[in-house]
């Protein structure tokens, strides 16, 4: 058995040399105080998913930890991102299958949906996972410190809550971002409209819905407000949403959008909104740019109850005094950090939505870890690897990809490495009923062995599918290793294994 034994370097800090195994005493650090101000040995900035992951794994491995959080814990993911979000989907699909029942046999008469009731659900279901945080914390013996912190000007890193202040010799910074606002001056009116964080405050199915922007949360809130039965329009700049995406993707979506009965306003821009007693008046530019004679098209959509910009995110920085500490950041205001979520400024870290890249839960959590796991277990190579991380869109149907899209295969390792096979094809789920919708995928693979770089699918369970794929991927998978798995069939994710 190997000795798990915590040693004590300097007061306060602790490097840990193996991780502590369920039934064998952690030996934590305190924290302590020193001239007023309280020290820990890992200082975490926001109670989401990287501070959290981060403070409790560093926790786990001795170290004394404290997770400052101005709202609500569990950050954007809990409250006002991927859970809420997915539930909304999850009641979305069941509206959708109704459409199906008739064609399965089923008569199910007069169906009533009530968004209040789902609403209530959901939101106690996001108090019960607010108090599993608290608990985990407690548990872990993390302190909770509620309050809007900002670093002060004192000589050693320190942070400040509500006058008491906090010192670590390993502050970590995780603050995630927040839904950009458009403001009056932007467009006159803007500011009527409301973000996704608002999406999740309406008390009532809109009837008339128009959302801004072409990201994929665009797309998974125009998809389930539309779905769940608000007329809803989504406005776009140019001619296809999810414009990062392999283009195969990209144009399957913005055609599924369009094909489930969303109104899709392509080249257009808001271009004020009025409020009316009939609810919003949303005036709207379209410009053709393959048109020559630069004519602009100006139309209203009348009587709109809820606007919703989805333009894109902002770091959470405000108001944190990170110019005191001489913090360097990007042209977006996002958090410079290396390949160990080092900061310039020795001692400081940030993981997550604050630093830009790969806005996802799972990455943040995964880069927490990895920075407690350099810090209080003494690995010093412990860092995230950012190369082919998987995501699903909660489109209508969801969308799996990860890795090089084609285009960027392309430009990175020449045309005549890459060979893509793809196929699309009608689901058999679909094959008895009225209402179609395709699946698509695309694999990109590399080199003579056909090395697997790019994977990307569009279709009913694709994003369940994933997952399993993205561990073969990550593994090395070649073309030749897809083509030796039996299939399992009837399934859709059997084309995968049989593409010629
Ligand atoms: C609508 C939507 C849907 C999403 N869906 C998915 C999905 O399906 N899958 C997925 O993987 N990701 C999804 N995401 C992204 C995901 O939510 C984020 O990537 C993730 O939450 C980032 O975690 P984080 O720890 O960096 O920041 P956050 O989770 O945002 O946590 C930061 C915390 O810091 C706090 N804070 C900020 N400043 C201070 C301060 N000065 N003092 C104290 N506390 C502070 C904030 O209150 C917040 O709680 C979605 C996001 C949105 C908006």
């Amino acid at each position: 058995m190997l000795c798990r034994r915590i040693c004590r370097l300097v007061p306060n800090v602790s490097v840990h040399m193996a991780l502590p195994r369920q039934g064998v005493n952690i030996r934590r650090s305190m924290a302590s105080d020193t001239a007023g101000t309280t020290r820990f040995d890992l200082l975490v900035i926001g109670g989401g998913s990287g501070g959290l992951a981060g403070a409790r794994r560093a926790s786990e491995l001795g170290a004394s930890a404290a997770v400052i959080e101005s709202h609500k814990l569990g950050g954007t993911c809990v409250n006002v991102g991927c859970v809420p979000k997915k539930v909304m989907w999850n009641a979305a699909v069941h509206a959708e299958y109704l459409h199906d029942h008739s064609d399965y046999g089923f008569e199910v008469g007069n169906v009533r949906f009530s968004w209040e009731a789902l609403k209530t659900k959901r939101d106690a279901y996001i108090s019960h996972l607010n108090r599993i945080y608290r608990n985990n914390l407690d548990k872990g013996k993390i302190q909770n410190i509620q309050g809007h912190a900002r670093f002060t000007n004192d000589p050693e890193p320190t942070v400040e809550v509500n006058g008491r202040k906090y010192t670590a010799p390993h502050i970590l910074i995780a603050t995630g971002g927040q839904p950009i606002v458009m403001t009056d001056d932007e467009v006159p009116g803007g500011s009527l409209g409301i973000t996704s964080d608002g999406f999740f405050d309406l008390e009532t199915l809109p009837k008339r819905s128009v959302i801004v922007g072409a990201g994929y949360i665009a797309v998974e809130m125009a998809g389930i407000l539309s779905t769940l039965g608000s007329k809803t329009s989504l406005v776009i700049r140019q001619t296809g949403v999810l414009r990062n995406f392999d283009s195969f993707i990209s144009a399957n979506c913005t055609k599924e959008l369009q094909n489930s009965g969303i109104d899709l306003w392509k080249n257009s821009q808001v271009k004020s909104v009025r409020k009316t007693e009939q609810g919003l008046e949303v005036t709207i530019v379209t410009k053709d740019p393959e048109k020559k004679n630069d004519e602009e098209k100006i139309s209203t959509i009348q009587e709109v109850d809820c606007l919703l910009w989805a333009i894109g995110r902002q770091p959470n920085t405000n108001g944190l005094n990170i110019d005191l500490m001489g913090l360097e950041t990007d042209e977006r205001g996002h958090i410079v950090v290396d390949e160990f979520q080092n900061t310039n400024r020795p001692g400081i870290y940030a993981v997550g939505d604050v630093c830009g890249k790969a806005l996802l839960t799972p990455v943040a959590i995964a880069a927490g870890r990895k920075l407690a796991h350099r810090l209080f277990e003494g690995k010093k190579d412990s860092k995230l690897d950012y190369s082919t991380i998987p995501t699903v869109v909660f489109s209508h149907p969801p969308i799996g990809t990860m890795g090089l899209t084609e285009e960027e295969a392309i430009k990175l390792r020449g045309k005549e490495n890459i060979k893509v096979y793809k196929t699309s094809f009608t689901p058999m789920y679909h094959a008895i009923t009225s209402r179609k919708s395709l699946c698509i995928m695309k694999l990109v693979c590399e080199g003579k062995e056909e090395k697997v770089v790019g994977l990307h699918m569009q279709g009913l369970g694709c994003d369940e599918m994933l997952q399993g794929f993205s561990v073969a991927i990550k593994m090395g998978a070649t073309k030749a290793d897809f083509d030796k798995t039996i299939a399992i069939h009837p399934t859709s994710s059997e084309e995968f294994v049989t593409m010629r």
